[in-house]
């Protein structure tokens, strides 16, 4: 049998991999990472589909962009990154626009050529219905951004497969920052940084594990196997904050995403790596064509994987993807975040990442975050062994 961890963290996911890794090369610590699937990475795991040997992010499309010096400087430690920027198109009635909407968006769906103040005083214009900061759902605060014509075109039917609930009964915070540019820039993200692993997310994961102090135990519920591990030992847990405390206070509510992956006999699909259909009668929100991800590699020439995605609720048993962020999910969060301080005061359990703090967390932020809670209550705990601060952030 292995020897006595210091440190538990259960899931292999960025949070926990991070900490893991923080622990066993700065503190010399020896760390156990439990995961109940049969891979590591949590959900940016990806792997190469076997008939073409292309990259496919198993769980979904995962782009790596940051603004986070110091995060960016961790990243590097264990993988190059190539100089992929994202950028992403969508289909609306036969036609493909550019996004986000950008003037080329603007020009094509008005069929006339507009200058940066003419697109602006056009938009201002169509947007003049509802009031931003008024605005009382996401249909009004999206028309208040971007007027009623782009948010029909664009937002509406694809926002309703998303979210299989009508914009006027979402929260106008889910589209806080809808980008209209009025520019021809149609890079998806703004951050400084921006790439994909340059050999694939899983070899960047393994290289985060690959250390004589961290054991890695897949294929292992913690639920399992919380009785056989030593009671006092200090436990970083990212799976789901819900479930850890038994749903004493309600299940909290995802959405999940269904994949379905096609290998087709041809070089390429669409041009492109993201294809967002925004008519409501496709019944798929986007289409992924792996391959574009990386075109500085030699894949095949004559197949390519297409990825086509749904969205709805998680029932039981789904994968949780997104929190959904009702009022009710809000309450139900506000109690597990009591459960969760006692919890770290009196088992040395401490909640992270994704399903374990109930928050859509961008890679960058899983791991700044797990950054933050080695410096300040992981480092700490080891260097004087005082208690656990079991605070969740804000
Ligand atoms: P996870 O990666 O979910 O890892 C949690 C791990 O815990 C899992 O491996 C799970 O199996 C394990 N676990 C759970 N319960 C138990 C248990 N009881 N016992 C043992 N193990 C358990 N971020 C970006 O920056 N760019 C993107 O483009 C992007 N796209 C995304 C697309 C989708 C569809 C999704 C869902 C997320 C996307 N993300 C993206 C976010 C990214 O996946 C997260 O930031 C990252 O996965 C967070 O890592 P984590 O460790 O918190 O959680
Ligand atoms: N959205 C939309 N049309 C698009 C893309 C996005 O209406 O073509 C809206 C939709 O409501 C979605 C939100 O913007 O839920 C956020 O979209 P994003 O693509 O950033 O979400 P993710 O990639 O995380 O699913």
């Amino acid at each position: 049998t292995s020897p006595r961890p210091d440190l538990v963290v259960v899931g292999s996911g960025f949070f926990g991999l991070t900490v893991a890794e923080r622990v066993a090369t700065q503190l010399g610590k020896r760390v156990l990472v439990i995961d109940r699937r049969d891979h590591i990475g949590g959900n940016a795991y990806s792997a190469p589909e076997p008939e073409t040997g292309i990259e496919v992010h198993v769980y979904g499309a995962h782009l790596f962009h940051t603004s986070n010096e110091r995060v960016w400087q961790y990243v590097n430690q264990f993988t190059e990154f190539t100089n992929y920027q994202h950028k992403v198109y969508s289909i609306y009635q036969g036609q493909t626009y550019s996004l986000p909407m950008n003037l080329a968006t603007i020009c094509q769906y008005f069929g006339k050529s507009f200058s940066p103040a003419e697109a602006r005083a056009l938009v201002a214009e169509q947007a003049g219905e509802f009031d931003t900061a008024e605005a009382a759902n996401l249909e009004e605060k999206a028309i208040s951004l971007i007027g009623r014509p782009l948010y029909e075109a664009f937002i509406r039917g694809y926002t309703k497969k998303q979210w299989q609930t009508e914009p006027t009964d979402l929260p106008a915070a889910v589209i806080a920052r809808l980008p209209v540019r009025y520019t021809f820039d149609n890079r998806y993200f703004n951050d400084t940084y921006e790439g994909l692993p340059k050999d694939g997310y899983t070899a960047w994961l393994q290289r985060m594990a690959d250390h004589p102090n961290i054991e890695v135990r897949l294929d292992t519920d913690y639920f399992d196997v919380r009785d056989e591990l030593p009671s006092d030992v200090p436990t970083v847990f990212t799976g789901p904050i819900d479930k850890y405390f038994g749903y004493e206070a309600g299940e909290l509510g995802w959405r999940t995403l269904d994949f379905e992956t096609e290998v087709l006999p041809i070089e390429d699909f669409q041009g492109t790596s993201v294809m967002n259909y925004a008519d409501e009668e496709v019944p798929y929100t986007r289409i992924h064509e792996f391959r574009h991800f990386h075109p500085e590699r030699d894949y095949p020439k004559d197949k390519t994987v297409v990825v086509r995605e749904y969205s709805r609720f998680a029932q039981t048993g789904d994968e949780p993807y997104y929190p959904i962020n009702t009022p009710e999910d809000r309450a139900k969060l506000e109690r597990y975040r009591e459960l969760a301080a006692k919890e770290a005061a009196e088992k040395r359990v401490l909640f992270g990442g994704r399903l374990g703090t109930y928050k859509y967390l961008d890679m960058h932020m899983a791991i700044g975050s797990a950054l933050s809670m080695f410096d300040n209550r992981i480092r700490p705990f080891f260097d004087d062994g005082g208690a656990l601060d079991g605070r969740l952030d804000d």
